[in-house]
């Protein structure tokens, strides 16, 4: 999607919901722009269980979480829309309806871009991923991007760095393992001595201490940052003896987890239950017109936090969202082995 087209929907997450409405609006016609505050695709599916096995997708009797987003991006590979990622949206602002037309959103992300369009859906599930903070330490964000990182957006930024690298899940072993070879010195810093990540990545992270590619510190904990404009160093302490060390380093990388946020939703005047979005259960539409909330993110009664459910109710918020967009037209239905234009994208012929 060239990024002057013009947008239909603003769809604010990319987890399973987010994705099928690329799906629904793209039969219609409609192109969609997707924002998610993560680093990569997929929400909860991608973040919290990837390998975990999911058996209530109709028509797919086993799909591991990976698989399944997968799946859904080769569904609307066919579809024109595009992917932000490691951006949160943070405002949204409206631009009243004229004459014939409906009214338009603006919504501006944590990284200054903004997006215009006549329809936002919330597909935010839980809320925005928010990584966890260091503990004890004071505004650690002081230096965030001048040393300090919650993920890693740039594998090359830690060429020939001295990089420490802090936790104890898979994120810390994966980057711990995959960096070793381009940074100077990697020093992997956890508070136990067990690791909570997959055994295989946890043995090659174990191999590479053996070849010294990794220096391995458990169970340490942060003690303090140090560094004027940029950092360079920090301390430890032995969990065990209480002995604090200082490290030099030009990259240090918290990979502590993530906290679930609503994050700046709660600012955007939407009525909330639960800390969750009311709709209603024929538009899904919020209390704002032109606003609607799908997936985990909205409530209603009867609502289950289940992705068929979220399928639903973004297949006929589409609906709507394509009258915002063409006012007085009639929505066009059809079934999908019956669209000649889906077939020829995706290559099927007779
Ligand atoms: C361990 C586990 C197992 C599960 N198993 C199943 C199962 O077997 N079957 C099933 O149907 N469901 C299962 N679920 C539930 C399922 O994962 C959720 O129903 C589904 O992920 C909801 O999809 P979603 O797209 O609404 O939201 P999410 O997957 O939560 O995605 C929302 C995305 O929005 C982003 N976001 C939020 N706020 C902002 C913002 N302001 N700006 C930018 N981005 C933002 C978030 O970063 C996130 O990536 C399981 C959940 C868990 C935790």
């Amino acid at each position: 999607m060239n990024e002057n087209d013009k947008i239909d929907i603003i769809v604010i997450g990319a987890g399973p919901v987010g994705l099928f409405t690329v799906f629904e609006a793209g039969l219609l016609g409609l192109k969609c722009v997707l924002i998610d505050n993560l680093d990569k695709i997929g929400g909860q599916c991608a973040e919290l269980y990837p390998e975990k096995p999911i058996y209530d997708i109709p028509g797919v009797p086993f799909q591991t979480a990976e698989e399944h987003v997968g799946a859904l991006l080769e569904q609307i590979r066919p579809f024109d829309y595009s992917v932000h990622l490691n951006e949160r949206v943070d405002s949204i602002t409206e631009r009243p309806a004229t004459e014939g037309k409906s009214s338009t959103w603006t919504v501006t992300t944590s990284e200054g871009n903004t997006f215009s369009a006549h329809n936002v859906f919330i597909a935010a599930g839980a809320g925005s991923f928010e990584p966890r903070r260091p503990p004890n330490i004071e505004n650690p964000d002081k230096f965030l991007n001048k040393g300090v990182a919650y993920s890693v957006r740039e594998k090359k930024l830690y060429t020939n760095k001295d990089v420490v690298i802090f936790g104890g899940g898979d994120s810390a072993l994966d980057w711990s393992v995959e960096l070793a070879h381009q940074a100077r010195s990697l020093t992997l810093v956890h508070r136990r001595d067990d690791f909570r990540g997959a055994p295989n990545t946890e043995k090659l992270m174990q191999d590479l201490v053996a070849e010294e590619k990794i220096t391995l510190k458990t169970p340490y904990v942060i003690e303090e940052l140090s560094g004027d404009k940029t950092i360079t160093g920090v301390s430890l302490k032995n969990f065990e003896t209480k002995e604090i060390e200082t490290l030099l380093c030009d990259e240090i990388i918290f990979l502590f987890g993530l906290n679930k946020k609503l994050g700046p939703i709660v600012d955007w005047n939407l009525e909330l239950e639960n800390k969750k979005i009311l709709v209603d259960t024929e538009k899904f539409e919020t209390n704002i017109e032109g606003i609607f909330a799908v997936g985990d993110i909205n409530e209603y009664p009867g609502k289950l936090d289940l992705i068929l459910c979220g399928f639903h109710e973004t297949t006929l918020a589409v609906q709507h969202a394509f009258k915002r967009c063409f006012p007085g037209e009639r929505v066009p239905f059809g079934y999908t082995t019956s669209n000649t234009k889906l077939q020829k994208k995706l290559g099927v012929t007779e």
